[in-house]
């Protein structure tokens, strides 16, 4: 018998996607299982963006495309980034688009990462947690280091500028900022968001290769109080920001697969020219017929229209999933302030006992036994990071109905443990 090669024998699969499969697989084998383990709208794609594709796929664009996007599309990007998202300096020669965030975030952190460095260094990641459960492994497969930032429910999961400033050194590679945050739903604040980047430009003779990543693909759908803004507006850091964005989660698009990346100045065209070498022996473009719904997506005011009524749905559905977890004892929750997840602490219910006997240890065996006994499905906590361990996610992009109905399973299945 052959071997795996021994990083992707040791890469950690996604728990997001393997339990989303699994329910999915239980639903197909007919047992009655709600699933809250999506990160994705239940809305289906607006129609004029589905149109534009048709229309695109039937006038012929069918071909091989330049690899990171046609510039028309690149450059309606960058419109969107300078005018909604005030980042200074960018042209569509700035803008990448790959297959989803998450292939863009692949490509762009493989663009910053070394297996090896010289003089024995190890770049590191420096990684806010709890954390969406990709940045970590795709950094270890390129060879970096991550170093976990520990946030907890009393910061609203937020890290502090005297923390970033104690982590920066000179190995520091890239610091990961994701606001609103899968899975907590934070937001921070403008003023936060600036603090951190004084602390970043103020360190830079001390970490001169560090490059903020800052993954926004939450951006539109916030409903805390908090606006989102950009720290890649910045005009001290702007070019050394690489913002991170999609269609999947705005426009209800995530079987789509479309991300972009930007990065302004001399250095951010090389760096995207780069992830283009990169995507080059990858993939090469994404499907030619939908960079037309790209372009509809963010030019079109019905769209628009479209994506605040999904904003206010996901407002309405954090308020009563909030409102439901705060009569199961044994649980608590910071309130979400964008993203669509909630994120309870529930280690009040460890060391109880499941009808069936099984011993509640772990966010994992919580999770397992919710999926088995009470057929719902939660993401457990533990591979996002830090405190996580004590946690859950429960993705609330789903109907007001499902989430009666499973916090309905929830509570009975509290109540009946030992
Ligand atoms: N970033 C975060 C924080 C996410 O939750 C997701 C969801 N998978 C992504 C990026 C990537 O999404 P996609 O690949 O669908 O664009
Ligand atoms: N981002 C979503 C989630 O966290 C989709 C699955 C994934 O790509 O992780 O559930």
């Amino acid at each position: 018998m052959t071997t795996l090669s021994r990083r992707v024998a040791s890469l950690k699969p996604s728990i997001t996607v393997a339990l989303n499969n699994r329910a999915k697989a239980l639903q197909a084998s007919g047992v009655d299982v709600l699933g809250f383990a999506a990160g994705e709208p239940d809305f289906d794609t607006p129609q004029p963006v589905k149109q534009a594709a048709i229309d695109a796929l039937l006038a012929g664009q069918t071909k091989y495309m330049p690899t990171l996007g046609d510039m028309p599309t690149r450059d309606a990007i960058a419109k969107k980034l300078t005018e909604e998202n005030h980042i200074p300096g960018l042209t569509g020669s700035h803008i990448a688009i790959g297959a989803g965030g998450k292939h863009v975030l692949f490509t762009s952190i493989h663009c910053l990462f070394d297996t090896t460095c010289p003089g024995d260094r190890q770049w590191e990641m420096l990684l806010p947690v709890p954390a969406w459960v990709s940045y970590a492994p795709i950094c270890e497969l390129a060879g970096g280091k991550v170093v976990e930032m520990d946030t907890t429910p009393d910061t609203g999961f937020r890290i502090t500028p005297e923390q970033l400033r104690k982590a920066i050194n000179p190995n520091s590679r890239v610091l990961v900022l994701n606001s609103p945050s899968n899975p907590c739903g934070t937001m921070y604040t403008e003023a936060d968001l600036r603090a951190l980047a004084k602390v970043v430009h103020e360190t830079r003779d001390i970490a001169p290769d560090l490059v903020i990543l800052t993954d926004e693909i939450y951006e539109k759908i916030v409903y805390g109080g908090v606006p989102h803004f950009s720290i890649g507006s910045v005009p001290e850091v702007a070019e050394r920001t690489l913002t991170l964005n999609g269609m999947s989660k705005a426009y209800a698009m995530t079987g789509w697969r479309i991300g972009y990346a930007a990065m302004p100045g001399d250095f951010g065209k090389t760096f995207i020219n780069a992830m283009g070498t990169l995507q080059g022996q990858m993939s090469t473009n994404i499907t030619s017929f939908t960079y037309a719904a790209i372009r509809e997506a963010l030019s079109n005011k019905a769209v628009a229209a479209e994506v605040e009524t999904m904003r206010q749905a996901f407002a309405t559905r954090a308020k009563l999933i909030m409102g439901r977890l705060a009569e199961i004892p044994g649980v608590t929750c910071v309130e979400p302030q964008g993203a669509f997840y909630v994120f309870p602490d529930v280690s009040g219910l460890f060391g109880r006992t499941t009808p069936k006997g099984v011993k509640i240890d772990s966010a994992l065996a919580l999770s397992e036994a919710l999926l088995d006994e009470a057929h719902v499905a939660f993401v457990p906590g533990e591979d996002f990071g830090g405190c996580g361990k004590n946690h859950i996610r429960i993705s609330f992009a789903c109907s007001e109905a499902q989430i009666n109905g499973g916090m309905d399973r929830f509570a009975k299945f509290v109540d009946s443990l030992r």
